[in-house]
């Protein structure tokens, strides 16, 4: 009699949780997504997926009960498991070797191999800001790129920075340098350093000053300025008018932390419109229901992405891409992979500590949703990374799934 296997395809992912089947075709987009009630389908997918990587196993059509009969004409119609007849095929297992891998990383001995990783980083200045929102100044910079209103009499030592920086062949893509660079001593030494690399800055609106941009001549750079509520209308568009007549590439974002700043967004009337706008919901301990009604996700949310590939499943296996490959520093001098995390060590420190030793122990660029509720939820790995959002609010799950 000839022999029959039924497979999951290679480029299916699957999970099996709590009675719950998710089968998701990362080449199409779609997806099956159900309950399983019936005892013995259950038991059938079960064994299925027992082997997760190469799913397969022996089959006899007759044999199965019509729920199961049924369940699999479904997943063939949308391409995601096939029947063979003849000789267990050969399979490519649901698994890759993705350069993200903690393992791997820790097995290179070398430091440039390491450094080659760091595609961006973020210089954060110190001194003093004209915004007066105490959560924000000290807050801000642990959820997006705000000055940091620190110790004032600290900042940046410039030299030091590019020194240490010298030493090992980063392959930056982008520098953001964030806080009052219009006051900051040292600007030309790094931005002359960096002359070749995109430059994205970052600062507090009222910090704006118009004499920087008089002295100063800006190809490959861009400037975003940070706006919160109660906005000074009138510098706003002074500002935005300056801009536009000197030719800079700048973007405005407005800082919300609530439905009255959205609405006095709304009322904004800015001279001119054409230039880029960007909405960001701000956690000021106090807005989480502003925070679940405008920025906690469902499951609609998750595939509204578009389609997920292996690769970003695997990658999210693995490492965080919100915060793989990001270094920064701050007015003490000390290194971060995030400001959310405990410091890598300082400028002055051996790079073969920093990165070897303390990077790759550092839970920051693999933070990945292993941990409850999402280690028991199907989406686990189809979610998007965990976010300085789940950091801040300090929970994992920033979505209306769970209520832990
Ligand atoms: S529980 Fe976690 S993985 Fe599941 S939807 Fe919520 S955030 Fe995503």
């Amino acid at each position: 009699m000839n022999k029959s296997f039924l497979y999951i395809e290679p480029y299916v992912y699957s999970v099996l949780k709590n009675k719950q089947i998710l089968l998701y075709n990362t080449l199409s987009g779609d997806k099956i997504i159900e309950t399983i009630k019936d005892k013995n389908l259950l038991l059938f997918l079960s064994k299925l997926l027992k082997n997760n990587k190469l799913r397969i196993i022996k089959f006899e059509e007759n044999k199965n009960s019509l729920e199961i009969r049924k369940f699999i004409d479904k997943c063939k119609q949308l391409f995601m498991l096939d029947v063979h007849f003849g000789e267990k095929p050969f399979l490519i297992p649901f698994e890759t070797k993705v350069m993200y891998d903690k393992k791997y990383l820790k097995s290179i001995d070398s430091i440039n191999k390491i450094s080659s990783q760091i595609n961006q980083i973020n210089i954060v200045l110190g001194k003093s800001t004209f915004c007066k929102n105490e959560i924000l100044n000290s807050n801000g910079i642990r959820q997006f790129l705000f000055p940091y209103d620190c110790d004032k009499k600290k900042d940046i030592d410039a030299i030091k920075l590019i020194n240490a920086i010298s030493k090992i062949k980063f392959p930056l893509k982008t520098i953001n340098i964030i806080g009052d660079y219009f006051r900051y001593s040292d600007y030309k030494i790094i931005t002359e350093h960096f002359s070749s690399i995109f430059i994205s800055h970052y600062a507090y609106y009222l910090d704006f000053e118009e004499s920087f941009f008089e002295n100063n001549t800006f190809e490959n750079n861009n400037f975003t300025f940070w706006i919160d509520f109660p906005c000074d209308e009138i510098n706003i568009n002074k500002m935005i008018s300056f801009l536009k007549k000197k030719n800079i590439d700048f973007s405005l974002s407005f800082l919300v932390t609530s439905d009255k700043d959205v609405s006095e967004l709304e009322t904004l009337k800015l001279i001119n419109a054409n230039f880029n706008k960007n909405i960001i919901p701000f956690y000021n301990k106090h807005n989480i229901d502003f925070f679940k009604e405008n920025v906690f996700i469902d499951d609609k949310d998750i595939f509204e992405q578009g389609v997920i590939s292996n690769k970003q499943i695997f990658s999210n296996m693995q490492s965080n891409k919100l915060f793989f490959g990001k270094l920064y520093f701050l007015p003490d001098n000390k290194i971060y992979a995030n400001p959310n995390f405990v410091s890598l060590g300082n400028l002055e420190n051996d790079w073969t500590d920093i990165l070897q030793k303390n990077l790759l122990n550092n839970p920051c660029w693999f933070k990945t949703r292993k941990m409850k509720p999402c280690a028991n939820c199907i989406y686990q790995y189809l979610c998007p990374p965990i976010s300085n959002y789940n950091l801040v609010i300090e929970k994992g799950n920033l979505c209306t799934l769970y209520h832990l």
